[in-house]
């Protein structure tokens, strides 16, 4: 007999590329924000500049893709433009509202200024980068168990078979045996086993066998009513964010996904409902994670007011749902 619990998650990749952006006659000077703010912290971004009054424009986006004229794009949704007031007689800012998610949610973002209006000679500033930072002392770490779930006493094999591009094996090993700790679970030796194949040996690695839409496969193999094997098999073909940085807004966080099909692993095959703070959490979208209690993002839960006051420029994030 087999019982196969499954988290099905719609997806499709995004490649970012990069190209310079274009020089101007007319001066942008960047004077903020500095390259790093911590989560909430008060975020202005301020160009000296001799355009109009009033005609900068501050464009932020979840990735650094600029169309030909070197103005960041991208999906949409996935950046915002939002008008510079008139500070001083060169200097134009946006200050940026407390419940908006360049405050409030930790992540690489990219940013820059330029003037509005029409015109191939239009004005762009460079693109510059912008790190929100989650101060460590906020980030819950630790055991999951008994808050979460049970605890697990399994071991597996980590498979280093159909390891994507974006993923050195040390990184695997070391997500997979620091989130394994957290539900009582022991990464072990790594093989080239490929993980989702009833064969004896638990394995938790990546497999090209698991459909688009599927990010993640825990399977547990019984016979007689005892399992006799648990696998984890990860979609190879998935846009895998490894961490330890936040994923971009297009990138799935393979830590998140390691907490929760490992929950499954333990022998918690529950889910909780979107939006709840939980690692087992039915829904995850791409630039999204739960890596702890006070670790965690979801596009739309406790952030409504940070959607809102973003209005309809909200940034992009892929929902999915898990059987
Ligand atoms: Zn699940």
């Amino acid at each position: 007999m087999r019982i196969e619990m499954r988290s099905v998650l719609a997806s499709f990749g995004l490649a970012l590329l990069a190209f310079p952006a274009s020089a101007s006659a007319v001066e942008l000077a960047y004077e903020a924000p500095a390259a790093s703010i911590s989560r909430g912290a008060p975020l202005m971004f301020a160009v000296r500049t001799d355009a109009p009054e009033s005609s900068v424009v501050v464009r932020v986006s979840g990735g650094n893709l600029v169309d030909e004229d070197g103005l960041l794009t991208g999906p949409e949704g996935s950046w915002l433009d939002e008008p510079a007031k008139q500070a001083l007689e060169d200097l134009q800012v946006w200050s940026v509202p407390n419940a908006s998610i360049l405050r409030q949610r930790p992540g690489r973002y990219y940013w820059q200024a330029y003037v509005s209006g029409e015109g191939d000679d239009r004005p762009i500033g460079p693109v510059r980068q912008l790190t929100v930072t989650l101060p460590a002392a906020e980030r819950g770490r630790g055991n999951l168990y008994p808050k979460f779930g049970k605890k697990g006493s399994a071991s597996f094999l980590v498979s280093t078979a159909n390891l994507p591009a974006s993923l050195s094996k040390t990184r695997f090993k070391t997500l997979a045996k620091t989130t394994a700790k957290r539900w009582g679970l022991k990464a072990g030796t790594t093989t080239k086993i490929v993980a989702g194949v009833q064969d004896g040996r638990s394995v938790a690695g990546f497999s090209t066998s698991v459909p688009s839409g599927t990010l993640g496969v825990q399977t547990d193999y019984l016979r007689n009513g005892r399992v006799i094997e648990r696998d984890l098999a990860l979609r190879a073909g998935e846009t895998w964010a490894a961490g330890p940085s936040y994923p971009g807004l297009s990138e799935i966080d393979l830590e998140s996904v390691l907490l929760h099909e490992l929950g499954h692993m333990a022998g918690n095959k529950q889910h909780q409902s979107r939006c709840a703070n939980s690692p087992l959490d039915e829904v995850l979208g791409a630039g999204e994670w739960w890596r702890g209690t006070r670790d965690q993002w979801f596009g739309d839960c406790a952030t409504a007011s940070a959607a809102s006051a973003l209005k309809s420029k909200r940034l992009v994030h892929r929902t999915v749902t898990v059987d």
